[in-house]
């Protein structure tokens, strides 16, 4: 590398703009200014995370509601890329909004107008001049935000060299140069190393526009041979500085004690999916519906005590305990020495983590005790048949064991189900229903319809899904400007069975509304209190069933081998080996004892598996 004296690129400016969730700050542009900085000490790093000035302008409550739904977070900046098409925009806003209250009280028109004056300021405030480049993350529902300030900034200064990155441009060809003119570069796949090279040669270039070919990086200048889907990654992640929040954590304290909170901080330990690798071979790689892997190739882990002293480091550096990890599932192996580990430091960590359902109740005790408190488990469905379609690689069975244990150790489980997947059956419905029934004492899940994502299994391999053509969603076109609109995006909208789908996955619905309600009516006092539970009596067991209705709460005695059965079975058995660990026992009593349980719904059976359904009080 050059001298110091001898770049040209000093300035670089980082920005994630709304409507990125404002309670915690990007680790996408904390993690490249951390990594920009290491490699270019004299550069000067402005990283601007302006969604959270937005949040603050309109109030945190209404713009959380809008982030929570990608449409309507879309419709906002789309008024302003594409007035033309208000009526329609308004209208979806409207649709998309449904009946929260919230949103009855704003006005589509003043709330678009109070977000152009926040963000017409912000371009104001800064003199873009002096940036030879301005970097976007433009991930989930900051697509319309993000256009629409590069548009302005490029009317205002055309000089500006722009880059984009992130996982709505991960499918970005050459095409994107001519129907967004605005752009200079993407970075496809992660940013570290691609956007290092971009600022060295800006910075070593008298002549901007001629920057030689960069590995993970198109251009307008990118030649049609040269390979624009390889990804530019780290080898390792170990070599990664600790993300950078220093400016999000500044914007937030100059809001006053009225308007601060505590802010939870993201930290990484894998990037890719460990599943989805050790699937490589084969022809469906992960599960079918995902496409949360357009941005990596393969899979890589940081090692554990890096993971712990970052957490440690960005904790006591931000005084704010709750860390939420964005792995897409927690590594297994380092995860159980991460948590020990972390356990150690004596911290009131409150951490939050996505993980797969084959991770064992020792497991998820050793990320309690260090403070983990709420996971998305990738349950998705209740049907083993289903569970095969979508190349989950899990069973029903296994998705009920990790439900109980998180009702058991306190765990909060914010996990969906997916409903209306193409090619599912009345057979799958059925199963569904039928475990339904069995769940009803944890914590409900979340319905989500299947959406089609670019670049998923299913989106890859249509024909085998029952799936005829692919297009981008229609609500890409009602509103983006018309060119913009032929780009591929992430979600993607087909034709084949949805509405076969939808009529079959109805009684469903009906079942999750209910149990919703019945679980909340249930848990309605300010304690905890397991809605299936037990209590040990060393040589006997009471198992206490609250039920719906105000109707009497019920209790089942256990006595001697009943009791053993029991609760060998809290980890599910099959029936082989249940017959094995009780060879005193006749198998027929025991048969017919299991046979009592799963009618009582105090125990789960699949496939000549049993699992016990109560939880220890
Ligand atoms: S859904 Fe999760 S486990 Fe499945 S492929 Fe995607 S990231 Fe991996």
């Amino acid at each position: 590398m050059k001298s110091k004296q001898t770049y040209t690129c000093k300035d670089v400016i980082l920005v994630s703009m709304p409507w990125s969730l404002f309670s915690r700050p990007s680790i996408q542009i904390g993690a490249l200014k951390a990594y920009l900085k290491l490699q270019f000490p004299y550069l000067n790093i402005a990283a601007h995370h302006f969604y959270l000035k937005v949040a603050e302008t309109i109030g945190y409550k209404l713009y959380h509601s809008i982030s929570e739904s990608t449409w309507l977070a879309e419709t906002i900046y789309a008024a302003m890329l594409s007035p033309e098409k208000l009526k329609t925009i308004e209208k979806i806003f409207y649709r998309e909004a449904g009946v929260k209250p919230l949103f009855r009280k704003s006005s589509f028109k003043e709330l678009v107008s109070k977000v152009r004056k926040v963000t017409d300021v912000f371009i104001e405030s800064i003199n873009w001049n002096k940036f030879c480049l301005a970097g976007f993350s433009v991930c989930q529902c900051q697509l319309t935000s993000s256009l629409y300030i590069i548009k302005q900034l490029k009317i205002k200064y055309p000089d500006l060299k722009i880059v984009l990155g992130g996982s709505t441009f991960a499918g970005a060809s050459k095409e994107v140069f001519k129907l967004i003119p605005e752009i200079d570069f993407v970075v496809k796949g992660e940013g570290e190393l691609p956007l290092s090279q971009l600022v060295h040669h800006l910075g070593i270039s008298n002549k901007r526009n001629k920057i030689p070919s960069i590995k993970g990086v198109i251009s307008r200048e990118s030649k049609e041979n040269d390979n624009l889907d390889i990804f530019y990654q780290m080898e390792t992640l170990d070599s990664l500085p600790m993300p950078d929040y220093d400016d999000y954590f500044n914007l937030l304290q100059t809001f006053g004690s009225k308007k601060t909170f505590f802010p939870t901080i993201l930290s990484e330990i894998s990037r890719g999916c460990w599943w989805r690798y050790a699937q490589r071979s084969k022809k469906i790689k992960g599960c079918a519906f995902c496409n949360l892997n357009l941005q990596w190739d393969g899979y890589r882990s940081k090692g554990h005590s890096k993971v712990v002293s970052e957490v440690d480091n960005l904790t006591s550096k931000y005084k704010s305990l709750s860390i939420a990890f964005t792995d897409n599932a927690l590594p297994v192996k380092e995860s159980k020495k991460v948590f020990t580990q972390l356990k150690e430091l004596k911290k009131d960590f409150r951490f939050f983590s996505e993980i797969r359902a084959t991770t064992t109740m020792e497991n998820l005790k050793i990320m309690r005790d260090a403070g983990m408190s709420e996971v998305q488990i990738g349950i998705e469905s209740l049907s083993t048949r289903l569970l095969n379609k979508l190349n989950k690689g899990t069973t029903a069975i296994q998705n009920l064991e990790i439900m109980k244990n998180c009702e058991q150790l306190e765990i909060v489980n914010n996990s969906n189900l997916i409903l209306q997947f193409p090619g599912s059956d009345k057979d799958d419905v059925e199963e569904t229903l039928r475990n339904l029934e069995f769940v009803a004492p944890f914590r409900p899940l979340r319905q989500v319809n299947f959406w089609l994502g670019l670049g998923s299994p299913v989106w890859q391999n249509p024909q085998q899904f029952g799936i005829k053509a692919l297009y981008n969603h229609p609500l890409y076109a009602d509103l983006l400007p018309q060119n913009i609109s032929s780009i591929r995006f992430l979600i993607q909208a087909y034709r084949g069975d949805l509405g076969y789908q939808k009529k079959l996955w109805k009684p469903v619905k009906q079942r999750i509304k209910k149990w919703k309600m019945e679980y909340e009516s249930l848990q309605n006092n300010s304690f905890f209190e397991p809605i299936l539970s037990f209590l040990d009596g060393r040589d006997f067991l009471i198992i206490i069933q609250k039920q719906f209705n105000n109707k009497k709460t019920l209790t089942h005695r256990l006595k001697g081998k009943s009791r053993e059965i029991y609760l060998f079975c809290r980890h599910h058995r099959s029936i082989k080996k249940i017959l094995e660990h009780f060879p005193e026992l006749p198998n027929d009593k025991i048969i017919s004892f299991l046979r009592i349980m799963v009618d009582k719904k105090l125990m789960f059976e699949e496939n000549k598996k049993y699992l016990s359904l109560a939880v220890q009080k």
